[in-house]
C-alpha cells in the first residue's frame, strides 16, 4: 500500500533501531516500529512495512535509540524523595524507628505527598517508569499527582495498627482506601490495593480482614514481607512461626499477594510462596543499603515465582531508577548463585517490566510491547563513550544502565517525556516547592 488514502489511521508511529517487545522472551528486533490508534498497540513491525501501511498523525523515529515497554516500578514511597539523603547508614530497625518514623510524624500532610510524590514522578518519568506502586500515606494525593502527570499507580493503601498522619487508626485505613477504590474503579490509570504495611506493624485481625475483603472485592494486597533476619527472628521468639508461615496459616499466601523483599526465606518457604501463587517484589539497592540481605530470585523463579523490581523509597534508595535496579539484580542473583548465566540481562528487563505487570494483576494490559496492549513505551538513547559499541543490545541496556536516558517516554501514547524534557511537570515550580519542603526537613533533622 503505497498511496497514502489506502494507508491505514493511526495516532502516532514509532520506529527506532532495535525494539524490545520483551513477549516473546529474549528478542531483539532491528529496525522496527510500533504504531498506535486510541491509546493502544495496533501493530507492531519492521519500520519498512509499517511506514507502507500507515498514515499516522504523528511520526517520531528514534535513532539510535531502543524501545522498551514502560517500566513498571513495583514497589515505592513516591513521597520519600523528600526524605532522601535523610537517614544515612542506619540498618533497618534504626533507620525506621529511630528516623523515618519521627520525620514523618511531623513532617507529612497534603502538602509533603503532593510535592514529593510529583519529584518522584518527574524521576521515575524521565528514566523510563511508566507505572509505579505507591504505598504511602495520603494516596488520594497521590493519585491526583498520577493523573495530573499521566503515570499509572497501584495505591497500596497503608493499613498500620495505631494512629498515623493519615489515619486515625486502623478502622479509618479501611475505610478510606476502600473509599478510594470506589472513586476510581474501572479507572485504567489508577487501581488501588490494601497495603498492610508489615505482618509486625498490623495485627491478625486485620490482616484476616484483609483476607476477606481482597477476595470479595479482587484486590491486591501489597505487603512488606522478611525484609530482614531481625525480623524473621522476632517472629519465631513472639509467636513460634516465621511471618511467611503465619500468612499462609491465615489464608494470604495466595496469587493476590505482592510480597515485597523477602531476603530471608526457608527452601520450604520458597516452594511454600511458589505453590501458592505469590509475586515477589525484589528490590536489591534497597536491601543493599539497609544491608537487609538478598532475595533469592534465581531459587524463587525456579521454583514457578513471578518476580517484579521495585526501588523502595528514596530514603533507602536513594534513586527511583528502575533500569539500574535491574543491573543490580542481574549481579547480586549471579554473585549469589555463582553463575554467571544467572539473572541474564532479559531475565532482569522482564521482571521490570512484565514481572510487574503480572504482579499487579494488568499482565493482559502492560508490560509488553505486544498488539492490542496499552501504548506505554519507551526509547531509551545511549549517551557518552560508555555506551559504544553496541554489540549486544539487551545486555547494555541493562549492564550500560548509567548511560541511557529516557529520551521518550509514552504512557496509552500520550508524550508525557519528550526529547528528555518532561510534558506534564512545570519543574522550575517543582524545584521551588522542592525546596520550600526541603526547609521544613532541615528543621526537622
Ligand atoms: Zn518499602
Amino acid at each position: 500500500m503505497s498511496d497514502r488514502s489506502s494507508k491505514r489511521a493511526c495516532d502516532l508511529l514509532v520506529e527506532a533501531p532495535w525494539l524490545l517487545p520483551v513477549a516473546p522472551q529474549n528478542v531483539a528486533l532491528p529496525d522496527h516500529a510500533v504504531a498506535i490508534l486510541n491509546g493502544r498497540i495496533a501493530a507492531v513491525g519492521p519500520a519498512s512495512e509499517l511506514r507502507a501501511d500507515y498514515a499516522p498523525q504523528e511520526h517520531v523515529r528514534v535513532d539510535d535509540g531502543i524501545l522498551t515497554p514502560g517500566l513498571v516500578n513495583a514497589h515505592c514511597h513516591a513521597a520519600m524523595t523528600l526524605l532522601r539523603g535523610a537517614g544515612e547508614d542506619l540498618p533497618l530497625q534504626a533507620w525506621l524507628q529511630d528516623r523515618i518514623w519521627p520525620l514523618e510524624a511531623a513532617l507529612v500532610d497534603e502538602d509533603f505527598v503532593r510535592i514529593g510524590t510529583t519529584l518522584a514522578a518527574a524521576e521515575m518519568l524521565t528514566s523510563g517508569t511508566t507505572t509505579f506502586t505507591d504505598m504511602y500515606f495520603f494516596p488520594e494525593i497521590v493519585a491526583e499527582v498520577a493523573c495530573r502527570t499521566g503515570m499509572r499507580v497501584q495505591l497500596a493503601f497503608p493499613i498500620f495498627n495505631g494512629a498515623n498522619v493519615w489515619a486515625s487508626g486502623v478502622d479509618e485505613c479501611f475505610h478510606k482506601g476502600l473509599a478510594l477504590h470506589d472513586d476510581y474503579r474501572g479507572d485504567s490509570h489508577v487501581l488501588v490495593a490494601f497495603g498492610p504495611h508489615a505482618p509486625y506493624t498490623v495485627d491478625q485481625k486485620s490482616l484476616e480482614k484483609i483476607l476477606m475483603l481482597s477476595q470479595e472485592i479482587n484486590l491486591g494486597v501489597h505487603i512488606h514481607l522478611h525484609e530482614n533476619a531481625a525480623e524473621v527472628a522476632e517472629a519465631r521468639a513472639q509467636h513460634g512461626q516465621t511471618w511467611v508461615e503465619r500468612l499462609a496459616d491465615i489464608g494470604l499466601l495466595n496469587p493476590q499477594l505482592q510480597a515485597t523483599h523477602m531476603t530471608q526465606l526457608t527452601r520450604q518457604e520458597i516452594d511454600l510462596v511458589a505453590a501458592n501463587g505469590v509475586h515477589i517484589v525484589h528490590c536489591p539497592h534497597s536491601n543493599l543499603k539497609l544491608a537487609s540481605g538478598i532475595c533469592p530470585t534465581t531459587e524463587l523463579a525456579a521454583a514457578g515465582c513471578n518476580i517484579a523490581l521495585g526501588t523502595d523509597g528514596a530514603s533507602s534508595n536513594n534513586t527511583l531508577n528502575l533500569l539500574q535496579e535491574a543491573r543490580t539484580a542481574s549481579l547480586l542473583a549471579k554473585v549469589q548463585a555463582g553463575r554467571a548465566d544467572a539473572g541474564n540481562a532479559h531475565d532482569v528487563l522482564a521482571m521490570a517490566t512484565l514481572g510487574g505487570a503480572r504482579a499487579l494483576g494488568r499482565e493482559d494490559e502492560l508490560g509488553s510491547i505486544e498488539v492490542g496492549k496499552r501504548a506505554d513505551l519507551v526509547a531509551f538513547t545511549p549517551t557518552g563513550f560508555a555506551a559504544q559499541p553496541l554489540l549486544d543490545v539487551i545486555g547494555s541496556l541493562i549492564h550500560g544502565a548509567p548511560t541511557h536516558q529516557a529520551r521518550h517516554v509514552w504512557v496509552e501514547g500520550h508524550a508525557l517525556v519528550r526529547d528528555g524534557s518532561l510534558t506534564t511537570i512545570d519543574t522550575q515550580k517543582l524545584h521551588r516547592d522542592v525546596e520550600q519542603q526541603a526547609q521544613r526537613v532541615r528543621g526537622a533533622l
